[in-house]
């Protein structure tokens, strides 16, 4: 299966729990729209390089579409789509006006220049300007795009626009509009919903084990803030492989400084790797997932998890701050195994609230303290979880489910609004 018939078949699980009409579901199984263009870049010694890059607005029933722009090797408009899907039922979520969009280059950015990669972030707004802006579209940072780079793409909307233009983006540098507590809410919105399950579970002040996949923005500030608390971070990984401990637990602060004094790519990304530390045993990235922890959290790619390790995994919560690391087959395993699974439309939704929140200032021209976005933060995500976690019980399903559920009401509403089959028949619906 595609990773977007993958996410699809989430949908559909949820669906078989709703009564909703054919015209919603015809309209939120396909994408309202999808661009791809080429980039041209000049390179450093002359020569030219076309890109591919995308976008895809998923559906705006419920306001502009946002997503994310993620700059990988293996991006494809398939995975654009999927993640475009996710944002559209994630924005649902936390209740906050956004439709789901996406974008993405196929490109390795470790590998080009500082100023390639500026240029090619300049490209990407030239061929893609008519299908983003403030009303429209808003994309914000992703796998391997930074706030160095939303502050570029701001610029060039801005010099586009002739009109200074912050909302067009958000995840910005401070200086250049961007939030208090942007860079650290997907993890911080992932740790609110954590240790609300972890109280209603029972497991609290017990010195949970945790393992963390993917050390970059999400999986690094989480592992800062468990840290800080009473959980052990016992096991973490970049995409060079991971380490593990069983007798002590890791400081993510020292292991990040560590990683950061091996230097960095063109400014932009760390040459070193957790896979450097000399002192800790070495595992590959599928070893780190079926580690011996309470908790697991995804938090790199898609597609980790699936039913080739899904049996072997022994962790009890899994988080995914990662947008779709389980596939379904392996959703099945976990859930037989009495797994619960934090579903990715509401473990990381603390990021696009942010965003959210970061977009209302820019409009507003009014700039909130950090204390103001966290506890706003920390509203929004607990009160999802409540309501999740509720139907969960009162349904008997997944909590991945349950996610689509809450999420997908919502959006049915406005869809439905405008007027069904059924209204124009003369039905009641
Ligand atoms: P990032 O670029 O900051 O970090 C990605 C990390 O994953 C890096 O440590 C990288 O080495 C690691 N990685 C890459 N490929 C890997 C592989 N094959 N195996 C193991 N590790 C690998 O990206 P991020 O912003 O932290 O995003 C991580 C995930 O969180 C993505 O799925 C993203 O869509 C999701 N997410 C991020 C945000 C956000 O605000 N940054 C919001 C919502 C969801």
């Amino acid at each position: 299966m595609s990773t977007f018939e993958n996410a699809n078949s989430q949908f559909e699980e949820a669906l078989k729990y709703m009564d909703i009409s054919q015209d919603a579901k015809d309209i939120l199984k396909a994408s309202k729209e999808e661009m791809t263009a080429s980039i041209p870049v000049r390179m450093d010694d002359g020569s030219l390089k076309v890109f591919e890059g995308h976008r895809v607005h998923y559906n705006d029933s419920l306001g502009p579409t946002k997503g994310g722009i993620r700059y990988h090797p293996d991006v494809t408009l398939d995975e654009v789509k999927s993640l475009a899907f996710w944002m559209t039922f994630k924005c649902a979520v936390v209740g906050i006006p956004y439709g789901g969009g996406k974008g993405g280059v196929t490109v390795n950015p470790k590998e080009i220049s500082k100023q390639e990669l500026e240029r090619l972030s300049r490209g990407y707004v030239q061929a893609f300007y008519d299908f983003i802006g403030p009303d429209k579209d808003i994309p914000a940072p992703d796998v391997y795009t930074n706030e160095t780079i939303m502050g570029w793409m701001t610029d060039e909307y801005s010099k586009i626009a002739r009109a200074y233009t912050p909302a067009a983006f958000t995840g910005k540098p401070l200086s250049l509009g961007g939030s208090q507590g942007r860079s650290v809410a997907t993890s911080l919105g992932g740790f609110y919903v954590l240790k609300d399950l972890v109280k209603k579970l029972g497991m609290e002040g017990k010195g949970l084990k945790v393992a963390i996949q993917g050390f970059g923005n999400a999986g690094y500030n989480i592992a800062r803030f468990l840290h800080d608390e009473e959980y052990r971070v016992i096991g973490l990984s970049d995409s060079k492989g991971g380490i593990v401990c069983k007798d002590y637990c890791f400081d993510p602060v020292k292991i990040m400084g560590a990683k950061k004094s091996k230097g960095m790519i063109d400014g932009v990304y760390y040459k070193g790797t957790v896979h450097d530390e000399k002192d800790h045993e070495h595992v590959s990235n599928n070893e780190l997932l079926e580690t011996d922890c309470d908790i697991l959290i995804p938090a790199a790619i898609e597609n980790q998890i699936t039913e080739k390790n899904a049996p072997k995994i022994k962790a009890k919560i899994i988080l995914e701050l990662a947008n779709g690391p389980v596939t379904p087959e392996a959703d099945k395993i976990l859930a037989d195994k009495g797994i619960i699974v934090v579903p990715d439309i509401l473990a990381n939704a603390g990021g696009v609230t942010v965003s959210y929140f970061e977009w209302v200032q820019n409009r507003q021209g009014y700039y909130w303290a950090e204390n103001e976005v966290f506890e706003k933060l920390q509203n929004i995500m607990c009160n999802a979880f409540q309501n999740i976690y509720s139907i969960m019980t009162v349904k008997k399903c997944t909590f991945r489910t349950a996610a689509y559920i809450y999420a997908t009401t919502r959006i049915v509403e406005a869809i439905e609004a405008k007027g069904t089959k059924e209204f124009f028949n003369g039905n009641s619906k």
